[in-house]
C-alpha cells in the first residue's frame, strides 16, 4: 500500500507519470478558512509499477504495511 507523506510539495510529477491514473490532487480542510492541496493514491487502481516512488523529488511516497487496515485489530 502506497501513501503520500507530509513532505509532498504537490509538484504533480507523480500524477502526470502514473500509467494507471491512480494519483490525484485533492483538498484537505484544516480550518473553516484554511484549505490545502494534498495528493492521494488510489491503491485499488495502483499496479505497483513503482514509477511514482522513483520520480518523487522529496521521497514523499512510501510503502506502508496494509495488513492491519485489511484485517483489523483482530490480528494484533
Ligand atoms: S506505483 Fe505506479 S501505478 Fe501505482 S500509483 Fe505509483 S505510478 Fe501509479
Ligand atoms: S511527486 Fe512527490 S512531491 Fe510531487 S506531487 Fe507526487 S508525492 Fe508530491
Amino acid at each position: 500500500m502506497l501513501t503520500v507523506s507530509n513532505e509532498c510539495v504537490v509538484c504533480w510529477k507523480c500524477i502526470d507519470s502514473c500509467p494507471e491514473k491512480a494519483i490525484r490532487e485533492n483538498e484537505k480542510k484544516l480550518t473553516a478558512k484554511y484549505i490545502i492541496p494534498v495528493v492521494e493514491i488510489d491503491n485499488d487502481a495502483c499496479s505497483e509499477c513503482g514509477i511514482c516512488k522513483e520520480i518523487c523529488p522529496v521521497d514523499a511516497i512510501q510503502e506502508t504495511d496494509s495488513t492491519v487496515a485489511a484485517w483489523g485489530e483482530a490480528i494484533v
